[in-house]
């Protein structure tokens, strides 16, 4: 079987989903062969090896991560020269969709980016203009680069017990032009991460800039906040936590949309959610034609009696 590079996207060798998911796609398309840049892979392989990678690469040279994306795009080309993968799958994430293109022109292939799903050929579907369209592709030059939205898969579990080769890359002097001055963790809010939370509550402009309900409502769940643009435009939230055509795109098992109207472009980041919840004053919203439950009413009513509800449940 042919090998499939699946690039690990990770924190100091903590693994994140969209790598399970990766390697999930990787294993309908061939051998998974996960690529690990950085330090930590000792930490990473029970993870790995989970997911069905069956061996993973480690490239430790510091180098690597003291630089922006360039010299990342180099050793992945020297990988695929020595593996000669039948396609390399990245997640969809900024850096990897810059690494991904680079990569893409150094070994002359075809690059699709943001697929939201990958079966055999390998066959690419991709969502365009805010969900409208669904566009199935096949790249038809060289080794197939493709970048995946997270959620693109359910990770599916297949115990491997990886071996680890180390790979040494040459690094050109042209690909260290960018060097990582200083790098910080976002601010740690104990919540779970936006594209892998369970259970989402976003709020919009209908929260008048208010968000303490939409977090004491997320909190009592244990779930994310996200918010509609119009929110982050009016610099009520941070642009991270964003949802839509411009934003993240979850797939959470609930989301539940305070104070959204249902944009096009909202609904791109959202609609695949498996059971959706929208509170809103106006009963003619467009949000009310997408969801599971709906609620007519004031956020700032409902928000914090559900709230109520919920906690006096758990205790
Ligand atoms: P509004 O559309 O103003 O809706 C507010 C809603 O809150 C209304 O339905 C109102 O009835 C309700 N409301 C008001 N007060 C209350 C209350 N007290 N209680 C309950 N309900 C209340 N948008 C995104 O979200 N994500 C994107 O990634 C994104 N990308 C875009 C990309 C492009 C190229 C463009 C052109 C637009 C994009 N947008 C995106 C913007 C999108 O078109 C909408 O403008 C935006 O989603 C609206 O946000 P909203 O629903 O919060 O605000």
């Amino acid at each position: 079987m042919a090998n499939v590079l699946v690039l690990v996207d990770h924190t100091g060798g903590k693994v994140r989903k969209t790598t399970a998911e990766l390697l999930t796609i990787a294993r309908r398309l061939g051998e998974p062969v996960a690529v690990y840049i950085g330090d930590g892979v000792q930490d990473a392989l029970p993870a790995l090896g989970q997911y069905g990678a069956t061996k993973v690469i480690a490239l430790t040279d510091p180098e690597l991560s003291q630089y922006l994306v360039a010299p990342k795009a180099e050793a992945l080309q020297q990988v695929a020269a020595k593996v000669e993968p039948s396609a390399i799958l990245i997640s969809s994430s900024a850096e990897g969709k810059e690494i991904a293109a680079r990569l893409a022109v150094k070994l002359e292939s075809g690059l699709i980016t943001d697929a939201v799903d990958v079966q055999e050929g390998p066959v690419t579907t991709q969502s365009v203009f805010a969900g409208n369209y669904t566009v199935k592709a096949k790249i038809t030059h060289g080794t197939p680069v493709i970048t995946v939205k997270p959620n693109a898969a359910t990770p599916e579990a297949a115990e491997t017990s990886p071996e680890v080769e180390e790979f040494d890359v040459s690094i050109s002097d042209a690909a260290k032009t960018a060097r990582i001055t200083d790098s910080k963790p976002r601010e740690a809010t104990g919540r779970p991460e936006l594209t892998e939370a369970a259970i989402i509550v976003s709020g919009g402009r209908g929260t008048g800039g208010d968000f303490g309900p939409v977090e004491a409502f997320a909190d009592s769940l244990g779930a994310a906040v996200g918010a509609s643009r119009a929110a982050v435009d009016s610099g009520w939230y941070p642009h991270a936590y964003q949802v839509g055509q411009t934003g993240k795109t979850v797939s959470p098992q609930l989301y539940v949309a305070a104070g959204i109207s249902g944009a096009i472009q909202h609904r791109a980041g959202m609609q695949t959610s498996k059971t959706i919840v929208a509170i809103n004053k106006d009963e003619e919203a467009p949000i009310f034609e997408l969801v599971d439950f709906g609620v007519v009413g004031d956020l700032h009513k409902v928000l914090p009696a559900a709230t109520e509800d919920v906690t006096k449940r758990k205790s």
